[in-house]
């Protein structure tokens, strides 16, 4: 399957991915993850997008389709991948609606987790990642570490996103809502577009997704537990 997870920050987005890709066993995409890999190796590019990301912008144009056309390039996707990030305004729909044609393949559906902005702030106040892997993602008000500042499951210190501070999580709303929240529009005229609310424990978000892809089972919460 070929789906595109969109959603403003806040929504549980990384989370979702991360539950989703595992369940359907196909590749979790993510730019943010990668631009994370760059920054993390200090390569020219990620020093690049790193000045961007802290100031709640988009990386240009140029450099995100590189690097996600590099990525969509590697054979693990070739029987399908869960983009989660990407793409983030209409341009880049564009060029992913090109690479899928130009391989004579389409999307099977494009996730729109909906959050009410209010929730946004709060929920990302308690957000903490661990410093070794993106997709250990912990909440310091339900779902914290068990030891204060450790990841549960690789020992590596847990922190809070440089990008998460308030005033950069208000300018990244901005930048949905002008830029990403055309997206859904673009694919909604596809048909593409279920939205779900992201309200909730990790599970039932998980369950909602699933369903609307034709994926619900009895086991599909055994993934997220
Ligand atoms: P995320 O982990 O998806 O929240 O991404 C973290 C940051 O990386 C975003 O706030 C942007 O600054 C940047 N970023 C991620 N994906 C994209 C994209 N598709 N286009 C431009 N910038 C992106």
């Amino acid at each position: 399957m070929r789906i595109l997870l969109i959603g403003p920050p806040g929504a549980g987005k990384g989370t979702q991915a991360v539950h989703l890709a595992a369940h359907l066993s196909i590749p979790h995409v993510s730019t943010g993850d990668l631009f994370s890999e760059h920054i993390g190796r200090g390569t020219e590019l990620g020093q690049n997008a790193h000045t961007h990301i802290n100031a709640g912008a988009l990386v240009p144009h140029e450099v995100t389709i590189g690097v996600i056309g590099e990525r969509l390039a590697r054979p693990d996707t070739e029987h399908g991948f869960l983009l989660d990030g990407f793409p983030r305004n209409v341009a880049q729909a564009q060029v992913l609606d090109g690479i899928l044609a130009d391989s004579k393949l389409g999307l099977d559906a494009v996730l729109d987790l909906e959050i009410p902005e209010g929730q946004v702030i709060r929920r990302i106040a308690g957000r903490r990642l661990c410093r070794q892997d993106r997709e250990h993602i912990f909440r310091v008000d339900y779902g914290p570490p068990e030891v204060a500042g450790v990841c549960d499951l690789c020992g590596a210190e847990v922190y809070q996103r440089e990008d998460d501070r308030e005033a950069t999580v208000r300018k990244r709303l901005e930048v949905y809502r002008n830029e990403t929240a055309p997206v859904v529009n673009h694919y909604r005229a596809q048909g593409l577009v279920t939205t779900i609310s992201a309200h909730g424990q990790v599970h039932k978000v998980l369950h909602r997704a699933l369903d609307a892809i034709g994926q619900g089972g009895a086991d599909a919460a055994d993934t997220a537990s």
